[in-house]
C-alpha cells in the first residue's frame, strides 16, 4: 500500500487513509488559527521563520489537507515544528505526511509510547519535554505546555496562550456530550486535573474535536463527566445490571437528563459513556496510567 498506514494491516484501509477532506480554518488572533475537518480540531501558529502546527490529523490524506490549508493561510513559511497534543494516531499519527522534516515536540510519556508503538507514519518526537509545566520559546513564539498528570491518552499536553486568553486541550473536555466510550481517558484524576486549568486566565477553549467554546461550557463539561461518575456509582448501590447497555443507558440518562439533556449528543452517547465509566469503579481504572504518576510505567523500561 502506498499510504502510511498507522496500525492498519489490511490494504482495504487505503481509501480511508487517502481521503482528503475539506478543512475549515478560523483566525483566532494575529498569529493563531484553528482548523477542523468537521469533527477533529487543532491549532497552528505563525512563527518568525516557519509554522508551528499542533498535531497532524489522523490519516495521511487529512495530514496533506492540513498542510495545504496551512500553506494557503501562511504562504511562504514551511511547517518547521509539530507539537503532539498526545500519542493517539487519530490526532498525531501522520507527521510523515504533514511535514517529514519538522522538529517534533512531545511529552516524555507520549514519546515513549510512540517509540514502542512503531506505527507507520507516526514520527518519533525530536524534542522531548517532561513535568507539569514547560515554558519554551519556539521560533519566536512563547509556549506554555502543561501536563498536570494523566487525563487522556499518554503524555497529554495542554497549551495555554495568555495573550489570547485561550486554552487548547485535545480529547479532554467538549462543549457537548459526545464522549462515547471514553477510550483511554484516565478517570481517577481526570476532572480534578481538568478543573485545575481553571486557575489560569482564559476565556476561549479550543478542544480537540467539535466547536471552539468558552470557559463556562468547559466548566459544564467538567460538571457533566463528574455527574456521570456519580450516577455510575449510584448504579452499583441500586443493583442496576451495570454490564448491560440498555439498563445503564436508561438509568444514567434518567438521572442526568434534567441537568445535561440539553447537551448535544446526550441521548446517543450517555449509554456508552456510562458503560465505560462504570467499569472504572468495577475494575479499578486503566492500569497504572490511572494513578497520578504514570511515568513509573515506562521509567526504566524505555530509553529515548
Ligand atoms: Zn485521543
Amino acid at each position: 500500500m502506498s499510504e502510511n498506514r498507522g496500525l492498519f494491516t489490511t490494504d482495504k484501509a487505503r481509501d480511508y487513509l487517502a481521503f482528503e477532506p475539506e478543512m475549515s480554518v478560523d483566525k483566532l488572533s494575529e498569529r493563531l488559527w484553528t482548523i477542523s475537518d468537521g469533527v477533529y480540531r487543532t491549532i497552528f501558529l505563525e512563527g518568525n521563520e516557519g509554522v508551528i502546527a499542533f498535531d497532524t490529523f489522523g490519516t495521511p490524506g487529512k495530514a496533506r489537507a492540513y498542510a495545504r490549508a496551512i500553506d494557503k493561510t501562511i504562504p511562504h513559511k514551511a511547517i518547521a515544528t509539530i507539537i503532539y497534543s498526545h500519542d493517539h494516531l487519530d490526532h498525531a499519527g501522520f507527521a510523515e505526511d504533514l511535514a517529514p522534516n519538522a522538529e517534533i515536540i512531545a511529552d516524555e510519556i507520549c514519546a515513549k509510547v510512540i517509540k514502542l508503538r512503531q506505527a507507520e507514519g507516526q514520527r518519533q518526537p525530536t524534542n522531548v519535554i517532561s513535568g507539569p509545566e514547560n515554558h519554551l520559546t519556539v521560533d519566536g513564539v512563547d509556549l506554555v505546555l502543561l501536563n498536570p498528570g494523566p487525563t487522556h491518552g499518554s503524555g497529554n499536553l495542554t497549551a495555554w496562550f495568555a495573550p489570547e486568553k485561550l486554552l487548547f486541550s485535545s480529547d479532554t473536555i467538549f462543549a457537548n456530550a459526545r464522549y462515547g466510550l471514553l477510550p483511554d481517558i484516565h478517570l481517577a484524576n481526570f476532572v480534578k486535573f481538568m478543573r485545575g486549568f481553571l486557575r489560569l486566565d482564559w476565556d476561549t477553549f479550543v478542544p480537540g474535536r467539535y466547536e471552539v467554546t468558552d470557559r463556562e461550557r468547559f466548566e459544564k463539561g467538567c460538571d457533566f463527566i463528574e455527574a456521570v461518575q456519580e450516577a455510575c456509582q449510584q448504579a452499583f448501590v441500586e443493583f442496576v445490571p451495570i454490564w448491560a447497555y440498555e439498563p445503564m443507558q436508561g438509568y444514567v440518562a434518567n438521572k442526568l437528563k434534567d441537568r445535561f439533556g440539553d447537551l448535544d449528543g446526550f441521548e446517543e452517547h450517555i449509554g456508552l459513556t456510562a458503560i465505560r465509566i462504570v467499569h472504572h469503579y468495577l475494575m479499578g481504572g486503566w492500569s497504572l496510567e490511572d494513578t497520578p504518576t504514570p511515568g513509573y510505567i515506562l521509567a526504566d523500561e524505555v530509553q529515548l
